[in-house]
Order: structure tokens, then sequence, then C-alpha cells
């Protein structure tokens, strides 16, 4: 291998299509308030345990701290937000694979639960005019229902959205072929959600604290109330007149509690709280027999909890309608209200504490994400009334701090970041493809025991091209496309970095490597063992030449002048993708790779026809998408002025007079004088099999025979 001279006009080329790029637009909300009450104007909507009709609903002004729209109930105006609007580029800008980052309109409630989430703007390759924008569409309408503390896998089978791990984990239908895409999709929701909820919602990060815990399975102890209130697994929080009074102070209705005045340390109100799904809990709280009949009245597995009070100052009133949930009782864990209801009273009666005043069970929605493993605290209303018409009424808070006790839960570990776990299941392919780019290192360094017997090379590339095909192009979906380099760039500019890559591994794989042998070997080596659709074209030419099918081949300077056009259409792209972004989401369509690769020609007529039509051409014409359209390839060639070595072997005798690797170049790589034009090579190695067979260099096999020594043309090298 001998050291290239620089090229500075291609440096120089490479700069004007990078500056094209430079005036691309920032990521911005696409809607006003406007378009999102116009949003709201005929639709129902499910915010918490509510029904609300738009019309019900009031969208306040887009907030300061976090861009997101409150929307209030025209029923209980001053009862602050019910919910939220706000858009994902706002909040958590990702990125997608054509460099811009997609937006999504996602709606919560005030509990964190998700009403809706809608696609307003995604530009993703494989959606625009591949799969269609139907299948995201209704990949998004799985959010609906959840909760934001809930942790979201994905899958790629077909059955229905579900849940596991008692409802905190649910898994949504993947889409095939698209599983990196949603996947920015699905952390640009929940980046967007948290930080509502964190900014409103006083919601600390699921991730602080990983998935919800589970009840451990422990053998059956017997314990008396002592020992349960000692182990925290009945917790109890009192409450004396003069405490109750203290709460007061100050207002208009301090000292009106004359049973307070009068014996201060009696108590007001002992408050008890027990997490029933706990069998050493509930078993010992409620007995066997109510225990049993209470999980089979209990679906889902959903938490449920013994709340008891003692005293002055019961739980519930004689108003408080049974299956609801108690006016007076909040509970909130990480700063966020999760709702209550009265499970079944019938089992709340505790034969071990006597003078109750008040018992219920109250259970918690499968998918409110409660965390039973973490602190939580249940705020009790104690509400004092001064006059009869028009009353003043004044409330005040009491809080229990529940905090569980840790030995009776197991606690699963914390969840991949989103990007790994793409890593983790896509692991096998990566393996295999990381093994096949190995081997293809190994014959591309030490080409001489293979190229050097044609039967032997021919087998090998063959094999080869057929794995690239099959497994790299259908099965792992890594054809490498122009769309990935104006989105990096695109990317880049925007300041949003190349994190959107690292949800498409087997994409990245292979980026590395090509940018890797781009400096070892320049461009042949993608485009010559590692683009799926160049491996289609390859097979097609062969299957057309078996048939003798007249080929065209032509003449070198015809060749040479055709190959600019994919230049031209490249920089076209480039001035398209910076100034018309629509359009060039349209123009990238020059490049089959979606239809015949990443479909495999599951589109539109027109669409295939396109992809057929250059098949096609390249029977008559070798590879002629790949010589005279290939934007990528054109890009690769630009960048493959990085190589650093001339690695194709020349003697003196190479095109003076010797032409027979020229001939053998059906990529019209070699001048007449023997010179090696490395932009149009594609390492197919055929003249470096010839090169090393004496049988067929025929100029080798005279000097040889002579005692001469072959020497190394240097000026052919240079290119
Ligand atoms: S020129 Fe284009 S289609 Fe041909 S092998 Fe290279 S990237 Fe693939
Ligand atoms: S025969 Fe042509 S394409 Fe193949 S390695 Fe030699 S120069 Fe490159």
């Amino acid at each position: 291998m001998v050291p290239k001279p620089t090229k500075q006009r291609s440096i120089r080329f490479l700069a004007l299509l990078l500056g094209l790029l430079v005036c691309l637009c920032a990521a911005a909300g696409d809607l006003t308030k406007a378009d999102i009450e116009q949003r709201f104007k005929n639709r129902t909507v499910q915010v918490g345990a509510a029904r609300a009709s738009g019309s019900a609903l009031r969208v306040g002004d887009k907030l300061r701290e976090v861009p997101a729209w409150p929307l209030f109930s025209e029923l209980t105006p001053d009862a602050g937000p019910v919910g939220y609007v706000f858009e994902t580029v706002d909040l958590a800008p990702i990125p997608g694979f054509e460099g811009t980052p997609m937006n999504l309109l996602v709606e919560i409630d005030a509990s964190g639960q998700f009403i809706d989430v809608e696609v307003l703007r995604q530009h993703e390759p494989v959606f625009v005019g591949g799969l269609g924008p139907a299948p995201f569409d209704e990949f998004v309408k799985q959010y609906r229902g959840r909760n934001i503390r809930q942790q979201v896998k994905i899958s790629t089978g077909q059955s229905s959205a579900r849940s596991d791990s008692g409802a905190n984990v649910v898994v949504f239908d993947g889409i095939a072929k698209a599983t990196a895409s949603i996947r920015i999709a699905n952390q640009s929701v929940l980046g967007a959600a948290l930080a509502v909820a964190r900014a409103r919602l006083g919601f600390a990060s699921q991730g602080d604290s990983g998935p919800p815990a589970l009840v451990k399975k422990l053998p059956l102890e017997r314990l008396d109330l002592d020992t349960l209130i000692r182990r925290g697994y009945v917790q109890r929080l009192a409450l004396s007149n003069a405490e109750a009074e203290k709460l007061f102070a100050g207002t208009d209705v301090a000292g009106r509690d004359v049973e307070a005045l009068q014996s201060p340390d009696d108590v007001f109100i002992e408050v008890y709280v027990a997490y029933l799904n706990a069998p050493n809990i509930g078993r010992n709280l409620l007995g066997d027999a109510a225990w049993a009949s209470l999980q089979s009245h209990l679906q889902d597995d959903r938490p449920a909890f013994w709340v008891a009070t003692r005293g002055r100052y019961p739980l519930i009133d004689e108003a408080f309608i049974p299956g609801s949930s108690p006016p007076r009782l909040e509970l909130v864990q990480h700063g966020l209200p999760i709702q209550l209801r009265d499970a079944n009273r019938d089992y709340a009666r505790a034969p071990v504490l006597d003078n109750l005043n008040a018992a219920l069970i109250l259970a918690v929605p499968p998918l409110a994400g409660l965390d039973p493993g973490q602190a939580m605290d249940f705020r009790l209303t104690i509400s004092r009334a001064r006059g009869v018409i028009l009353p003043i009424v004044i409330q005040k808070q009491i809080s229990l701090h529940y905090v569980p006790p840790p030995e009776l839960f197991d606690f699963p570990p914390k969840p991949l970041p989103e990007w790994l776990q793409a890593w983790q299941g896509r692991l096998p392919d990566l393996i295999i493809i990381g093994a096949a780019l190995l081997l293809l290192s190994g014959v591309l360094l030490w080409p001489r025991a293979i190229s050097a017997k044609p039967r032997a090379l021919f087998l090998f590339r063959m094999a080869f091209l057929s794995f690239t095909l099959v497994f790299i192009g259908w099965y792992a979906q890594g054809q490498l496309s122009i769309v990935q380099i104006t989105g990096a760039i695109k990317s880049l500019v925007a300041g949003a970095g190349l994190k959107s890559f690292l949800y498409d591994p087997v994409s990245l794989l292979l980026i590395a490597f090509t940018l890797i042998t781009l400096v070892v070997w320049g461009r042949a080596t993608f485009c010559g063992w590692l683009c799926p659709f160049g491996a289609l074209q390859e097979f097609v030419g062969l299957l057309a030449r078996a048939n003798r099918v007249p080929q065209w081949r032509p003449p070198a300077r015809v060749s040479r002048v055709l190959a600019r056009s994919r230049y031209a259409i490249l920089v076209l792209l480039m001035a398209a993708a910076a100034m018309t972004p629509a359009a060039a989401v349209k123009m990238v369509e020059i490049e089959p790779f979606k239809t015949a690769i990443t479909v495999g020609f599951r589109r539109e007529l027109p669409f295939q026809l396109w992809a057929i039509g250059l098949l096609l051409a390249g029977a008559f014409v070798y590879k002629f998408f790949c010589r005279f359209v290939c934007p990528l390839g054109a890009a690769l060639t630009i960048g493959g002025k990085l190589r650093q070595w001339n690695w194709l072997p020349r003697i003196d005798a190479c095109g003076q007079p010797c032409q027979r690797c020229r001939k053998a170049c059906r990529y019209d790589a070699i001048e007449p004088g023997g010179r090696i034009v490395y932009d149009e090579c594609f390492q197919c190695l055929d003249c470096v099999g010839i090169y090393h067979d004496t049988a067929r260099c025929g100029p080798k096999l005279l000097f040889a025979n002579k005692g001469k020594t072959i020497r190394i043309h240097p000026l052919k090298q240079a290119q």
C-alpha cells in the first residue's frame, strides 16, 4: 500500500455540501391555543374519573414554567387544572431518522393518566411513503388510559396491548420494520409527559425508584396488633384535641370546639393504615376468611389499603356513598394524587382493633401507577364550620406518612434505558453481523488466499452478497441510506446530537464499520459488499448474463461523464433538505432502497415500477443505479477521499501493454494506462485475483520466467 496524496478539491466539495445544510430550521411547536380549543370543541374526553365534553373544558394560556396548556373543568373552575395538553417537540425534541424531531400532541389528566396522544408531524422515512402513517397512528392510541408512572415496554409481537407485573408494566404492540422509530416516539411522549408531571404534578421521576415493588412470597406468621404496629405493618397517626385546635389557631373557627378546649389531651382522631395485599398484614388484620374473600373480590391484583379511624372525627360521615372515594381522604405518592375507591366495606371490620368509628377497604385503580413499595402520604381533611346560614368552612389537612416495610417486597431492578433495550433486543443480529464483518475484514486484508482462485472468490462473493441482501437488508433492516446522512447533519446543526442513531443498533454498527473502511479502502467496501440494494443489482446482473441478455458497456469516457450525474443528484438533495424539507422527503425516493429492501416491494405501484425499472436497467448496464444515479454512493465516494492507502497492487506492465485487469473490471475502474480509479472501484477483487494468479497475469509470468524484478508503478497508484 502506498500513501495517497491529499485531495483539496474533494474537501472543498464536501464543505460545500455541509454548508448547504446549515440553514435548517430549529424545532418548534406547531399549535396555538386556538388550535387546542378547536380540538376539544366537539370531543368528549375522559379526564380522571369524569367524562367531560369539550364545552365543559376550558383551555388556559400556555404556561411559562413548562410549555403546556392547562385544562380547566367548567364545573369546578377554581379547583385548578384537571389536565394538561402539550407538544412533545417543545419538551423532548428527540430527532428521528430524518434528522428533525417528530411532534406528538399529548393530553394527560391531573393524576398522570394519558387522555390521548396524537401524531402531529413526523417524517420518519419508514412511515413516509413506506408503511404509511396508519401504523404509527394506531401505535400512539395505546397510550390512552395508561399512566405516566407505568413502565412501557414495546413488543414486536402481534398481541394486543396488555399489562403484566401487577399492571404496572404495560406492553405496547410494536411495528415490525419501524422499531427504532417508535422507540424514539415513546421516548418523546414519556420524556415530555414526565417534564410536565414534574413541573405541575409534583411528580418525581419513576426512574428514581425503578419499577413498582412486588409483594414477596413469605411464610405466614401469626401476629398480634402490637407486633403489627411495631413492625410498621399497621401504621398510625394520632391527634389530640389540643393538636387539632392548634391547626385552626388564628382562623375564624379557632376556639369553637368546646369539647377540645375542655379535654385537650383526649384523642381527636386516630388514623390506622395497612397495606392488605401482603398476606402477613391482611390475614392477621382481617382474619383468613375475610382476607381470602377480599382477594377474590379485588381484580387485577390492585393495591388495597385498610384505613380506619377512632376518636371524635371519623374518616367518613353518614353522607358517604359506598363504592365512591372518601371525600376526606387523599392518597399522594411522589407528589402525585392517586385515586382511592371504597372496595367493599363488608370485609373492613378488623377483629384485632375495637372502638373504630369508620373502617374502609380502599383500592387503587389498576393503572393508577402506585408503587406499593415506596413511601406515600394519606392526607385527611379536617373541616370546621362557623355559622349556620352561609357558614364559613375552614379546612386543614393532617398527613400520615406511610413507609411500607421493605422486608415485605421484592424490588425489581431499574429498567435499562430505551436505547439499551434496543441493543439488547438486537444482540443476536449484532453478533451475526459483527462476525460477518470480521470475516469480511480478514478477506479484504489478506485477499490473496481467496481471490487467486476464481471459483473460490465467486462462491465467497455470492455467499456474502446473499447474506447482505437477505440478512442485513430484508431481515435486519440494515440498508443505509442518504436520509441517514442528511438526518445526521440536520440533527447536528440543530444541536440535537446523534442520539437517535443509538436506537438503531444494526445501522449504527454498519455506519461505524463503513466509516472505518472509508479510511482504509474507500467507498468500495460498503458499495461492493454491504449494500443490500447493491447486492440485489449484482444478482440481477448475474441472472441477466446467465440468460444472455445483451450487455451495454459504455465507453470509459462516457462512463466517467455519466458518473458525474450522481454527484449532481447528491447536491440537489442536500440543497432541498436545507431549503425545502418537504420536497426533500419526496426527492429521496430516487433511492429505491425503501421500496426494494425496507418494505420488500410492498408499496404503491409507482414506487414499485421505479425500483423494478432501475433493476432492469442494471440487467443491461452493469450496476446502472450504483454508477450513475446513487446519491449515497456519491456521498461515500466523497468520504472515500479520506482513504489513506492505495491497496490495489499494480506492476509496470499494467496497461502497458497488458489490459487484462481493465477488461475484467466490470465497473470500468481501471484506465487504459493501468491506473486505478478508486472512486469507481467496488472492491470486487477480480483484478486482485488476476494479480496474484500467475496463470492469469501474463506479464508477471513472463517476468518471472525471465528472472526480472516486478516493480510497482507509482503513477498508476495515484488517484
Ligand atoms: S452505489 Fe448506492 S446502491 Fe450502489 S452499492 Fe453504493 S450505496 Fe448501494
Ligand atoms: S476489478 Fe475493478 S472494481 Fe474490482 S477490485 Fe479491481 S478495480 Fe476494483
